[in-house]
């Protein structure tokens, strides 16, 4: 017997039968749940037993992307950012400010 499509539900014959995610799919069904893009078994990810393209990942911002170098690059500077460009907008421009630029006031 020949198991169902796990996403059109018909039945996926051997020549067309792509198993991956625990499940069967047609090759043409096996497609990213976001933008319907095509997949297969080297370029899918699967994210709750459901293939997505690289770029619609759901953890893909918040395991790949926040470990790389660049972005916790990114994602210090933008912290820096938030916390320190608020208090210097209501701090007068020089005179808390010690040493260098002084003695310009
Ligand atoms: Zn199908
Ligand atoms: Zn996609």
């Amino acid at each position: 017997m020949n198991p169902m499509c796990s996403k059109c539900e018909r039945v996926v014959y051997p020549v067309e039968k792509l198993n991956c995610l625990d499940k069967f799919w047609h090759k043409s069904c096996f497609t990213c749940e976001v933008c319907q893009m095509a997949l297969n078994m080297r370029n899918y990810k699967g994210f709750n037993k459901r293939p997505y393209c690289n770029a619609h990942y759901p953890s893909a911002t918040f395991t790949v992307v926040a470990d790389t170098p660049e972005n916790l690059r990114l994602k210090a500077q933008s912290e820096k950012q938030s916390t320190v460009t608020l208090p210097s907008f209501t701090r007068p421009t020089c005179s808390s400010r010690p040493g260098v630029s002084e003695s310009h006031c």
